[in-house]
């Protein structure tokens, strides 16, 4: 299968050294459980939102984003048991370079770049499955809807929508096993 897989939040940590970054830069206390909704500047009352989003753009911020325990092992396990996996991230320009090499290449040094698709319009990408957290990269897509859960996505109605909810890398595992067979 051709499994396309986000990066920020799915196969790595952002959100947690977002919020880490932004509370130490400006003192807050926003923890991962107080965001309720894909924009994270929200729970940030007297931030702006360029305030906010532009930690995330920083020289060096990506040093600290971690991988999703056991992200790197299972993308490397379905490449070695010969599906296609094709990164597919809706990153600003501005990050790419650093995310690449600080992130991506630091912790998942099995990928190349020609495994790497930068958009926002990932209903354009034509794969079997999509793994993301971003209700709204796989509502109208053409490929088997794989929602991993984040905070901003807990109460959406995953299987209402023809998504299958995932909480780990070892639920994703088993979802595509099963895939498999009914392709
Ligand atoms: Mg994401």
């Amino acid at each position: 299968m051709r499994i396309l897989v986000d990066m920020d939040d799915t196969i790595e940590q952002l959100l947690k050294a977002w919020l880490d970054a932004v509370n130490k830069k400006y003192g807050r206390s926003v923890a991962y459980d107080d965001i309720r909704e894909w924009d994270i500047s929200l729970p940030y009352p007297g931030l702006t939102k360029e305030q906010v989003y532009g930690t995330a753009l920083e020289p060096g911020f990506w040093k600290n984003v971690e991988p999703m325990p056991g992200a790197p092992e299972a993308l490397k396990k379905l490449m070695d048991d010969g599906h296609e996996v094709l990164i597919v991230t809706a990153t600003p320009y501005m990050s790419v370079q650093e995310k690449m090499e600080d992130l991506l290449f630091k912790w998942f040094p099995f990928l190349s770049w020609d495994q790497v698709i930068i958009t926002f319009r990932k209903q354009l990408i034509k794969g079997d499955v999509l793994i993301d957290d971003g209700v709204h990269n796989l509502e109208g897509g053409d490929y088997k809807k794989i929602l991993m859960t984040a905070p901003h996505n807990r109460n959406y109605d995953a299987e209402a929508h023809g998504m299958i909810r995932v909480h780990n890398w070892d639920e994703i595992l088993q979802v595509i096993e099963r895939l498999k067979t009914e392709m």
